[in-house]
């Protein structure tokens, strides 16, 4: 005998996954999820499940989400000015670069949208300054990079990348990169030559799965760079404004970086807001022609930026990472699972890396989401803990009872 089934009617989220499926490039391989709406810590689906955001955007919404400060900024500048180009002046992008520089230490700024553009716009930045002020031989200048590193995906940054994927396919390459493994200061102080003009290093290495180098080593090759006349430039795109618990990674160690580069949690989770930073020894190397973006520091750009850096600060965000960071990594490393190899991270930028054995991360993030919480995978091993720094105490707590459910 035999009994014919009708397939249910799709889904409202399956009728969004197979437009996504058909109208979209496949760069991306996302959790089957479709949202419509966010608040605070709290993603809705089409459903009207609710979720705990545990990536935040890659950092990107430090503040949450639609921060009441950040949106009212924004409707204010959008029914009065958004975009002016940089041939004319705007009254937006001046304080807001003002307000930047007074909080990271630093003599001027220069806006940009994505991340991306912001570490071009530092690679820009010191090979023209060690051509000009190093006097380095005219297309010599050489910069030294991490393995395993993420600083983005045009064609320049992949170049310089470790990771295959990355790579494959998109070549030939810029040349003028150098590759040196994470955390080894000794590899540091021997690919520094007569050409090195900068190293470009991730405080703490985002994707490539919550790695924090050793204790010292930020600190040890900021000493190396400045003894060698070598720009130290750190990508804080992922690991600044709050996240690991300190306004920048780079103060755990009291460093102060030649070049620093924000973006993410600058546009506050609204618009692309990102900026090299630095002071006028670095800066005064670019003239009018030199360098430049459409809608950098455009009004609307700047007033979400003045009012996302303002929540940081206003809110304390950094200690409130710092203190439930370190809370919320001792509960995690308590779970008695057969799954985890190790937690690590600094503030609330956590890894939790999923042992070989027991398969990949992946089904632990897709077995989250099925409990309203949702983390993304990073480098197959590591489910990445980072919410919105505005999180609170009891979220997290109910956020454990889950995780715990999971990784046993
Ligand atoms: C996200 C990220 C970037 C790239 O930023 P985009 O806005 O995606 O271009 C660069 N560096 C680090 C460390 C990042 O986390």
């Amino acid at each position: 005998m035999t009994t014919t089934m009708t397939a249910p009617p799709p889904s409202v989220t399956q009728r969004y996954l197979e437009e996504a499926e058909r109208y979209s490039a496949h760069n991306y391989h996302p959790l089957p999820v479709v949202l419509d709406r966010g608040e605070g810590v709290w993603v809705w689906d089409v459903e009207g499940n609710r979720y705990l955001d545990m990536l935040a955007s890659y950092s990107a919404v430090n503040q949450g989400h639609r921060h009441p400060e950040i949106i009212a900024a924004a409707r204010e500048q959008m029914d009065r000015l958004t975009l002016t180009s940089r041939a004319f002046h705007n009254d937006r992008m001046g304080p807001f670069l003002h307000e930047l520089c007074d909080a990271a230490g630093f003599d001027a700024a220069l806006p940009m949208n994505t991340g991306a553009e912001a570490v071009e716009t530092a690679i820009k930045m010191v090979r023209k300054w060690g051509y000009e002020v190093r006097g380095v031989p005219d297309g010599h200048a050489e910069i030294i990079v991490c393995e395993d590193n993420f600083h983005g995906r045009t064609t320049t940054i992949v170049g310089f990348s470790s990771e295959d994927q990355y790579r494959a396919g998109f070549g030939p390459f810029t040349p003028g990169f150098r590759l040196i493994p994470y955390g080894d200061i000794d590899a540091l102080r021997a690919a520094i030559g007569p050409n090195t003009v900068g190293f470009l290093v991730e405080p703490i290495q985002g994707e490539a799965g919550v790695i924090v180098p050793p204790d010292g080593y930020l600190r040890d090759a900021a000493a190396l760079c400045r003894e060698n006349g070598v720009a130290f430039v750190a990508d804080e795109i992922q690991t600044g404004l709050g996240r690991t618990g300190r306004f920048m990674c780079c103060d755990w160690e009291d460093v102060r970086p030649d070049v620093l580069i924000v973006g993410k949690a600058l546009g506050g989770g609204v618009y692309p807001v990102s900026a090299a930073i630095a002071d006028s020894e670095f800066m005064d190397v670019f003239r009018p022609g030199d360098h430049g973006s459409t809608f950098g520091g455009n009004p609307l750009g700047a007033a979400v930026g003045s009012a996302s850096l303002r929540v940081i600060l206003d809110e304390d965000l950094s200690r409130r990472s710092d203190e439930l960071g370190t809370w919320f990594m001792d509960r995690l490393r308590a779970i008695p699972s057969p799954h985890v190899d190790e937690v690590r991270g600094r503030g609330l930028m956590i890894g939790v890396v999923i042992r070989e054995s027991s398969g990949t991360a992946r089904p632990f993030c897709e077995a989250l989401k099925e409990r309203g919480i949702l983390a993304k995978e990073t480098h197959h091993q590591v489910v990445r803990f980072a919410p919105p720094l505005t999180v609170t105490r009891t979220e997290l707590e109910d956020a454990l009872v889950e995780i715990e459910a999971v990784l046993r």
